[in-house]
């Protein structure tokens, strides 16, 4: 398949483009679009065929449902069976923006858009071209994150056609996307509302807006298999993000964890290995010994941590870097996001150093 690459300026939306992007959808092909969280590649989410075309375009498992798009919270009505009072609070208060609601579903969201779950994952995000392709095409759109299964999620065009060029029907380049990591997950079918995914919309501002929110214990244990904790999203029990090269997180006092970096870049780059460092603009000055140093933002920066992490994972693997040391983002608010990312890209690696 021959993929169609089309450029669409954010703030100059041509609307040929977006019909043509439209039509693709209603004619049930995949089309990759950028959000504000990161690229989705959508389908129309009430053709069968077309979900499971998503799923063989990007080899993800069949039982890791898909997010249904909406521009309008109308369109919600439309496919859930019940919509509890906190939720009407959350879509007052967050959307268009990057979280994603679990509701009971109807019958009009088949079965492949949703994994065989009987509830659905539903978000309005707040990107101009998404809206303006959701809204055009007429259909609700079922998209994932617009990589191949595994890898890090696209934050660039360039993510998106590295992955799936030639797998998918059209891309549309629209620019780096503004906030780099997905949306917050939260279920509205729990009795007591749960975050199964971390993002930018935080515990807190969810409290602030319903009151009392827990958070999935399954997000945070590092082996399912032990703990006997699996996560609610399918997707969080998948690998995930990995580099092709060892990621490990490095945490302690900023001296310490710096001077075991470095006693180990020593040691694999004297092994014949490259290494990389990933750290703070304050500690930089701390790291020497790497092939490189990577700044991921200042500290108490989370969200420019944010928007780099993904695309600093797939330049790990374009530069062929075989070990790579990061120090941690641990932190309230944002930094879960950010520390739950990275904890699934480094396989739970953490390496607790100093007193
Ligand atoms: P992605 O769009 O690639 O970020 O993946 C969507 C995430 O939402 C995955 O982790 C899914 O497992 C999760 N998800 C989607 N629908 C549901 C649902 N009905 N119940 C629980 N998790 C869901
Ligand atoms: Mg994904």
């Amino acid at each position: 398949m021959k993929t169609i690459r089309l450029t669409i300026d954010k703030d100059n939306i041509d609307p040929e483009l977006i019909e043509q992007a439209a039509g693709v959808v209603r004619r049930g092909g995949l089309v990759a679009f950028p959000t504000e969280t990161v690229y989705g590649l959508g389908a129309d989410a009430c053709d069968p065929d077309a979900a499971r075309s998503i799923y063989a375009a990007k080899g993800r498992p069949s039982d890791n449902p898909l997010i249904v798009h909406i521009w309008d919270v109308s369109q919600l009505y439309t496919i859930a069976s019940e919509v509890p009072e906190v939720g009407k609070k959350l879509f007052d208060a967050f959307w268009p923006g990057p979280m994603t609601v679990i509701v009971k579903k109807n019958g009009r969201i088949p079965r492949e858009t949703t994994g065989g779950l009987d509830t659905v994952a539903v978000r309005m995000p707040s990107h101009p071209i998404a809206r303006e392709l959701i809204k055009v095409s007429g259909r609700m759109i079922a998209a994932p994150s617009a990589n191949s299964s595994g890898r890090p999620s696209p934050t660039r065009a360039d993510h998106v056609w590295d992955d799936l060029e030639g797998r998918i029907d059209m891309l549309i380049d629209g620019g780096d996307v503004e906030l780099g990591l997905e949306s917050t997950i939260i279920d509205l079918t729990e009795p007591v509302p749960m975050i199964l995914r971390p993002g930018f919309i935080t515990q807190e501002m969810l409290e602030n807006v319903i009151g009392e929110v827990q958070t999935d214990p399954g997000i945070t244990s590092a082996d399912t298999a032990t703990s006997g904790l699996a996560p609610k999203a399918p997707g969080m029990r998948y690998r995930h993000y990995a580099p092709k090269g060892n990621l490990s997180i490095i945490e302690g006092p900023e001296e310490e964890v710096a001077a075991f970096i470095e006693k180990n870049c020593d040691e694999q780059r004297a092994a014949g290995r490259r290494t990389a460092v990933l750290c703070r603009s304050e500690t930089r000055h701390l790291y020497n010994r790497a092939n490189e140093v990577i700044v991921m933002g200042d500290r108490g920066d989370e969200e420019a941590v944010a928007a780099k992490l993904f695309a600093v994972l797939r330049q790990m693997d374009e530069d062929r870097v075989d070990c790579i040391f990061s120090e941690s983002f641990r932190g309230a608010g944002v930094a879960e996001a950010v520390m739950n990312r990275l904890m699934k890209a480094a396989g739970h690696q953490l390496i607790r150093v100093g007193s």
